[in-house]
C-alpha cells in the first residue's frame, strides 16, 4: 500500500477529533483526520444536543460512594456499572472512588466549564457562517423535578454554575408549567439556564468538516487504523508509521481521538488507556401531544427532551459503565419512555418512534478528560475521554490540545488534563 508524508495526523472524526483538527489548523499546522466510517457515525451521531456550560459536572463526585455501590445492584438505575470480570473495570472503579473528593470536583468543574464557555462561543459563531444549519439554537436549558430531592439537587447545581459565570434562576413548578406547557402540571420547580444551547449532533459534526476543510484540513473516510511500526533512538520511542486500511501514513504528530476505542488500538502501543463506554439510548419521536419548546432535563429520571429542528423530538437517557458492549435492552429503553409519559404530555403506550440510537460515551474514571502528549512515545498526543460533556467541551479542549502542541498559554489550566495521570 502507499505511504503518505502528512504533518498530523489525527484518528477519529467524532466531534473531538474534528474540533481539534481545525484549531491545528488554525494554528498553522496541516492536518488529516481519518476515520474507520463516515465522521461523526460514532459516539458523535445521536446525542441529546446539549451544548451546556452548565452541566460541567464530572462523573464522580464527593458522598456518591454509597449510590454507586447501589448502581452496581440496580439494572433500573438510570446510572448503571454493569457488574463484568475485567480488570479495566477493578483500575478503573479504584481510579473513580478515588477521584470522589471536593478538591478534585472543583479542579474539575473548572476547567470544563472554561472549554464548554469557549464551545459554545465557537458554535454560535459558527452558526453565522456555516454553509448550512446544524440546528443551532440559543433558547436556554430548564431543569425540572417533581421531588424536594431533585430540586435541592438542581438548585446546587445552579449555585455552583452561577459562581463560575453561568447564569441560572430558580422557577417555581407554576412558573415551569407557564413556561414549557408539555410538563405535566404538579412540578416541585427547576432551575432555568438561559443562555444555554443546543443542536442537531451529526449536522454539528457535518459543519466542522465543512470549516476544516475550508481552512485547508483534509477528512478521510472508511480508513481504520489497525497498526503501527515504531522506532527506539536513544531510549525514546517514536511511531514512525501507521497503518490503516486505506494506505500508511507518515506523520509529525499522531492524535488518538478514537472515543471509547481508544484502549484497543493504544495497546498495540503497549498502552493501557482507562476508557470505560457509559452507554446510553436516544428516541426521535413524534408522539408528543404537546411539543417541548425548550431543552428539558428531569433530574428525578436523568431524561434528556430536546426539540429538534426539524419538528420531532429527541429523548435521551441513561449511563450504564461497559466496555464495548453495544447490545440494546429495551428495559433501560423503556424506562426512558416510561419516565418521559410520567413528567411530559406524551401519548401513552407505545410512542411511534422514528429512530433508536445507543452509543458510548467515552468515560475516563475522573470524569475529565485526558489531554497530552504520552510520555512512551514522543510523537503521540491524547485526545479522549469527554464522557457526557464530549459535543458541549470539544471546541475548547480542541483548543486546549492546540495549545499544549503549539506550545503556547492555554485558555485553561492544562493541568487536570494530564494524561500521564493514568500512563
Ligand atoms: C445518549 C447520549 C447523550 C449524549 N448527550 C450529550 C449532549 O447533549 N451534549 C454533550 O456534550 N455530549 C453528549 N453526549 C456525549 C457525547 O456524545 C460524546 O462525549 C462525544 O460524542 C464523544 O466524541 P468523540 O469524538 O470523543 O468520540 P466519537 O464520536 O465516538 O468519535 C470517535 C471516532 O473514532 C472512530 N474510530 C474508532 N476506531 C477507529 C480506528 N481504528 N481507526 C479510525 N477511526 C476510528 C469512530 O468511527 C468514531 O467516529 C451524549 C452521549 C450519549 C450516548
Amino acid at each position: 500500500m502507499a505511504t503518505e508524508k502528512v504533518d498530523v495526523l489525527v484518528l477519529g472524526a467524532g466531534i473531538v477529533g474534528l474540533s481539534t483538527a481545525i484549531e491545528l489548523q488554525k494554528a498553522g499546522r496541516q492536518v488529516t483526520v481519518i476515520d474507520k466510517g463516515e465522521p461523526g457515525f460514532g459516539c458523535s451521531y445521536g446525542n441529546a444536543g446539549w451544548m451546556t456550560p452548565c452541566f460541567s459536572m464530572p462523573l464522580p463526585q464527593p458522598g456518591m460512594f454509597f449510590k454507586s455501590i447501589g448502581w452496581l445492584l440496580n439494572p433500573d438505575s438510570p446510572l448503571r456499572i454493569k457488574p463484568q470480570p475485567s480488570w479495566l473495570l477493578v483500575r478503573w472503579m479504584t481510579h473513580f472512588l478515588l477521584a470522589m473528593n471536593e478538591r478534585r470536583m472543583n479542579q474539575s468543574v473548572a476547567v470544563l466549564t472554561d472549554i464548554s464557555k469557549y464551545s459554545l462561543d465557537f458554535y454560535a459563531d459558527l452558526a453565522t457562517r456555516a454553509p448550512k444549519t446544524f440546528g443551532f439554537d440559543q433558547k436556554g436549558l430548564l431543569l425540572v423535578s417533581g421531588t424536594d430531592d431533585g430540586l435541592k439537587a438542581a438548585k446546587i447545581e445552579m449555585d455552583l454554575m452561577n459562581a463560575r459565570g453561568v447564569p441560572g434562576k430558580l422557577m417555581t413548578g407554576e412558573e415551569i408549567s407557564a413556561m414549557e406547557p408539555s410538563l405535566k402540571p404538579g412540578l416541585k420547580g427547576g432551575v432555568y439556564f438561559p443562555k444555554e444551547a443546543h443542536s442537531e449532533p451529526l449536522l454539528t459534526v457535518q459543519a466542522l468538516v465543512s470549516e476544516l476543510e475550508s481552512l485547508g484540513g483534509k477528512v478521510l473516510s472508511r480508513a481504520e487504523a489497525f497498526d503501527f511500526v515504531t522506532s527506539n533512538a536513544g531510549g525514546s520511542s517514536k511511531i514512525e508509521e501507521v497503518h490503516t486500511t486505506r494506505g500508511k501514513f507518515k506523520a509529525d504528530l499522531v492524535l488518538l481521538a478514537m472515543g471509547t476505542w481508544s484502549d484497543e488500538l493504544a495497546r498495540r502501543l503497549g498502552l493501557r488507556v482507562p476508557i470505560l463506554g457509559g452507554k446510553g439510548y436516544r428516541i426521535i419521536t413524534n408522539s408528543f401531544d404537546v411539543k417541548p419548546q425548550h431543552p428539558i432535563m428531569i433530574v428525578d429520571r436523568k431524561i434528556a427532551v430536546t426539540p429538534r429542528y426539524d419538528g420531532a423530538t429527541s429523548v435521551a437517557g441513561t449511563l450504564e459503565l461497559v466496555n464495548q458492549d453495544f447490545e440494546i435492552t429495551p428495559r433501560r429503553l423503556n424506562n426512558i419512555i416510561t419516565g418521559t409519559q410520567q413528567y411530559m404530555h406524551m401519548s401513552k403506550g407505545e410512542p411511534e418512534i422514528k429512530e433508536i440510537w445507543r452509543g458510548l460515551r467515552p468515560c475516563t474514571p475522573d470524569g475529565v478528560p485526558m489531554i497530552g502528549f504520552s510520555k512512551k512515545h514522543s510523537n503521540l498526543f491524547y485526545q479522549i475521554g469527554h464522557q457526557m460533556l464530549g459535543l458541549q467541551s470539544a471546541p475548547g479542549s480542541g483548543r486546549v490540545a492546540a495549545d499544549l502542541i503549539m506550545g503556547r498559554p492555554s485558555i485553561t489550566d492544562t493541568k487536570p488534563f494530564r494524561p500521564e495521570r493514568y500512563e
